[in-house]
């Protein structure tokens, strides 16, 4: 079975000259990139079922013997289904074209729905669909750290001060680690109830062993409770590593820098805060040339084409009324409301 992508680049004008106006090139990329399947096996007949690009599904068509009578599979399945592309009534290429444009900011919005023929709120309801994307990667971040690897860790305020209601509406904590020595890093929003989060975010992302070094917040103090080396920099103490304490600095100095250029557009709706981060982490650890490429295949791993889970039941067999108990429908029919089976 032929693999997905490991890597292309394909930078903003390429990537339009390429797809704008060519679905069936943007199908083939969603392929290559596991946002759609490469193959559908048919869970009746345990064959290879063929690509109909017109219908955009797969079908079987196997004839095989019920009770002595040669009868055709009919089993059929969507190709978006389970997927990012799951109940898109949009062209694929306008998929792929927009978030082109979303990952890069590039052109006049307006234009751009224009170039595309869409409206404004289905560009509205495609750009929620993709910021779930970036989401999904903030939220998934690989853990750093490891036995006796240094990780410098910080907190953060970003956002504007509310002055009106005199409440931090517009703010967000931040927390992230960074390893001294490979700056290897993750940088994830940090919620209410403070201590509590930090602690999970911080086993979440953070591997055993790992020398954890922070600073003096109360928040920090149970650390050394887990499976981790606590060193706190005391700046003001008596006893003070001066060259710990120095690294530590420009350590998360580097580990807030992308984000503190941020300026806080979104409103006051502070869970727009985590889409901002999101989107302006997911831009900056990609160049121009990669970041369609991770971006399909984080959306290929939040919604993993799921042919498989396809249950016998939506299919039919055969037009004659068999009493074959076998291929009554099975019991689980969880998919029964996807708007996307019926595509
Ligand atoms: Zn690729
Ligand atoms: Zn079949």
């Amino acid at each position: 079975m032929a693999s997905v992508c490991s890597g292309c680049e394909c930078n903003y004008f390429e990537f339009i000259q390429k797809f704008y106006k060519n679905n069936e090139a943007a199908i083939a990329y969603l392929r290559d990139h596991g946002v759609l399947p490469l193959e559908v096996i048919c869970p009746l007949c345990k064959t290879p079922c063929y690509y109909r690009a017109q219908r955009h599904d797969w079908y079987c068509g196997v004839t095989r013997k019920i009770h002595h009578r040669k009868k055709r599979c009919h089993y059929v399945v969507s190709d978006y289904k389970g997927s990012f592309l799951s109940g898109a009534k949009m062209e694929p290429y306008k998929i792929i074209c927009f978030v082109n444009h979303w990952l890069n900011k590039r052109g006049h919005y307006k234009t751009v729905l224009q170039c595309l023929g869409l409206s404004r709120k289905t560009g509205a309801a495609w750009q929620k669909s993709f910021a779930e994307v970036t989401e999904h990667w903030l939220d998934n971040q690989e853990p750093i750290g490891g036995p006796g690897v240094v990780v410098d860790i910080d907190e953060t305020l970003f956002g504007k001060m509310k002055h009106e209601k005199g409440k931090s509406q517009s703010q967000i904590w931040v927390f992230g680690g960074i390893e001294r020595d490979s700056k290897n890093y993750f940088i994830s929003p940090l919620e209410e109830p403070l201590t509590e989060n930090l602690m999970s975010l911080i086993q979440k992302y953070i591997l055993p062993g790992t020398v954890i070094v922070s600073n003096r917040w109360n928040a920090y103090s149970s650390i050394s409770d887990h499976d981790y080396v606590h060193q706190v920099i005391n700046h003001s103490g008596d006893f003070v590593d001066k060259e710990n304490a120095k690294a530590h600095t420009q350590s998360v100095e580097l580990l807030f820098h992308d984000v503190k250029e941020w300026t806080l557009k979104p409103g006051s709706r502070p869970h727009f805060y985590k889409q901002y981060l999101a989107q302006l982490l997911f831009q900056q650890q990609h160049t121009h040339s990669n970041i369609n490429h991770y971006f399909f295949r984080e959306a290929a791993r939040m919604y993993p084409p799921d042919f498989e889970a396809e249950e016998p039941s939506s299919v039919s067999v055969a037009e004659e009324s068999s009493d074959n108990e076998s291929q009554e429908s099975d019991v689980s029919d969880e998919d029964e409301g996807s708007p996307s089976t019926s595509e």
